[in-house]
């Protein structure tokens, strides 16, 4: 079998200029563009990469931005200042601290403290119960994304047997909570897992959110499973990057020429040859991530100016 690929790049961009198309729509009615403010504490260079990204695509799908960068000596109070500051702005309807903080710094005190109404990355408490509940409100970024790519790419979840391999906040938790709501029967595997091999192979959507290059092998995924590799780690070794790719040669090159190439938590391989459909890494889930937090920004917007 070979698998076909879902193309989180090209659904990222087609969400992405929905946004811009909403976006425009207020503006025509002699509205304001909708706000997001990032905020940025301290130096860690993955940090300010995303940062960057978020800020240059609001500005690409007409919402304004604003990068509130703090140092990383910060105290919680001082950065909890900033949020309360923000919560009060009108021309501000989001508001994502980027995580991580630095180890000084409360970081549930500084998601608690940002009004739920603008809490576009939701990891709010709030956000969090509304998504346990089936109330609405905003849901985190990654697995709303991925989400938005399954049904755009036309996956029945309904009474599909769906495993999900990581329980973190921010994708593995939400992510289960999601395909539930899909009424997929959903089972949620971590660090201590038995048989993670045996449960991942019951998957007809298997969601790999680890961190762990390469983990999940052909001896995980059932044939024609759906799978959707969250992971995001970089490959600097050559004979790694020949294991992992089977010598494709654009990768070999990549590593050779730049340093280094991306790997997800799914072995490439593995997810070429076993499944039907897979998402790639980089190009799967990453683009939807951003997608999605223009789109809850919109959202937040248009509910704010009713
Ligand atoms: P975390 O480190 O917070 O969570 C990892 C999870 O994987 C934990 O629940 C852990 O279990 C589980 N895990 C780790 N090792 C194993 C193992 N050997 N067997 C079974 N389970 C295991 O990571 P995140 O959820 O934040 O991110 C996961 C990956 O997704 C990372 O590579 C990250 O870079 C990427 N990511 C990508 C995004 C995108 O936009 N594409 C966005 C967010 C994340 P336990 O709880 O028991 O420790």
């Amino acid at each position: 079998m070979s698998g076909q690929i879902m193309d989180g790049k090209a659904i990222g961009a087609a969400i992405r200029a929905e946004v811009a198309e909403g976006a425009a729509a207020l503006k025509a009615k002699g509205l304001r563009a909708p706000g997001l403010a990032a905020v940025l504490v301290g130096e860690n260079p993955a940090s300010k990469v995303y940062v960057s990204s978020k800020v240059k695509a609001c500005a690409e799908a007409g919402l304004f931005s604003e990068k509130v960068e703090l140092p990383a000596t910060a105290t919680t109070e001082e950065v909890l200042k900033v949020v309360r500051h923000l919560n009060e702005r009108q021309d501000i309807d989001g508001i994502l601290v980027q995580l991580p903080l630095p180890k000084q710094v409360d970081e549930g005190a500084v998601l608690r403290a940002i009004d739920p109404s603008k809490d576009v990355d939701g990891f709010h408490p709030v956000s969090v119960g509304n998504l346990v509940l089936d109330q609405g409100g905003f849901e985190p970024c990654t697995p709303a994304g991925i989400m938005e790519l399954l049904k755009r790419c036309g996956v029945d979840l309904k009474g599909k047997r769906a495993v999900v391999v990581g329980r973190s906040h921010i994708v593995g938790k939400p992510m289960a909570l999601m395909l539930l709501r899909e009424h997929a029967t959903v089972t949620i595997c971590h660090s201590r897992t038995q048989d993670l091999p045996g449960v991942c192979r019951e998957a007809d959507v298997l969601v790999a959110a680890m961190g762990k290059p390469a983990f999940i092998t052909h001896d995980f995924i059932k044939p024609g499973a759906v799978v959707v590799d969250v992971g995001i780690n970089r490959v600097t070794d050559l004979a790694e990057a020949e294991r992992f790719f089977g010598g494709d040669p654009e990768r070999m090159k990549q590593v050779r020429e730049k340093g280094s190439t991306l790997v997800g938590d799914v072995l490439p391989t593995a997810m070429w040859e076993k499944a039907s459909l897979y998402t790639p890494v980089p190009g799967g889930v990453g683009p939807l991530t951003i997608a999605m937090l223009l789109s809850n920004t919109l959202k937040s917007a248009q509910l704010r100016m009713g």
